[in-house]
């Protein structure tokens, strides 16, 4: 079939294509599990992008060696020591990236202990409250630069399919896709970084994204803040530098308790809406945010750690 109906294929590493076949039967495992949705047809031009398995190139100092294309240059060094296990090819904003996954030992680094420990709200308004009452508001890339996405999406849909003016648009859309990415990429690195090092303990609230996404007014707000990157960057730096967080479930009433005496509001005198308010049995006036992160905390001590 490959030579008649798809002639392009003989371009790559026939490598290229038996990869992909594995990992289409990967997907169709995972799609028989219920644990993901039917495989999609993949089409030449959109998300370009394959990989190597480790006996299919070769790594030396800053150039790889990619079959059917010889050496090629890269922007640096690999910077993992260790068993090179795959790459994977790929193509963001009109640039042209490999990723290498390299087996480690002990990549466990201990950071100093500060004995600290910290609880974190996840909000719209503010990113994330912590218990000690700090704010922290997260660059809305995507509101900033909306205005331009619409524009360049609009420019692309007006021009003829196969026009090279369709490429150019749709270059510089890719472009702007792939900017706004590094800006949350960076922020969301730069706050969990200092976040685990600052920190000994971090609680955080087991957050229904999913669920959250469905409701249309909140979704983009949290599409574009990436609640569930930052806790998976969370995770992977606490595992890396001997951290703990731990996690509240999400039934938890930590917005309608009071942190310091214990009384539950009622939910219809806390809508979304209020941001302040004074607790009815103790006379405590709450940030709506910074007490439900201080119950995050005080609460997380008796859950199990993730
Ligand atoms: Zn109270």
């Amino acid at each position: 079939m490959k030579r008649q109906q798809f002639p392009f294929m003989l371009e790559v590493t026939k490598c290229s294509p038996q990869l992909a076949i594995i990992q289409l039967g990967d997907a169709f495992k995972r799609f028989f599990k219920g644990e993901s949705k039917y495989p999609q047809f993949r089409k030449k031009g959109v998300n370009d992008r394959f990989s190597l398995s480790n006996d299919q190139f070769r790594i030396d100092g800053k150039r790889i060696k990619i079959p059917n294309l010889g050496w090629v240059k890269m922007r640096e060094n690999l910077r993992l020591q260790g068993k090179i296990l795959s790459a994977k090819i790929f193509k963001q904003g009109e640039k042209w990236f490999v990723s290498v996954a390299v087996e480690l030992q002990n990549i466990i680094k201990p950071q100093p202990k500060t004995d600290k420990q910290v609880g974190i709200d996840l909000g719209i308004t503010d990113l994330a409250t912590l218990s000690n009452g700090e704010k922290i508001q997260a660059p809305k890339p995507l509101k900033a630069k909306l205005n331009k996405l619409k524009r360049l999406s609009k420019s692309l849909s007006r021009k003829q399919k196969g026009s090279k003016n369709r490429e150019k648009a749709k270059t510089k859309l890719s472009r702007l896709h792939f900017k706004i990415s590094n800006i949350r990429k960076d922020f969301l690195h730069k706050l969990t970084t200092s976040l685990v090092k600052s920190y000994d303990v971090i609680c955080l609230e087991n957050l229904n994204v999913k669920g959250m996404v469905k409701n249309r007014k909140l979704s983009r707000a949290i599409n574009d803040l990436g609640f569930y990157e930052f806790k998976r960057q969370l995770i992977y730096k606490a595992n890396q530098w001997g951290k703990i967080i731990k996690e509240v479930d999400r039934f938890y009433p930590s917005s309608k308790t009071c942190s310091c005496c214990g009384f539950i509001m009622d939910k219809a005198n806390l809508t979304l809406a209020v941001r302040y308010w004074t607790c009815p049995n103790c006379k405590t006036s709450h940030d709506r945010d910074v007490n439900a992160s201080i119950n995050i905390l005080n609460h997380a001590t008796k859950v199990l750690t993730i």
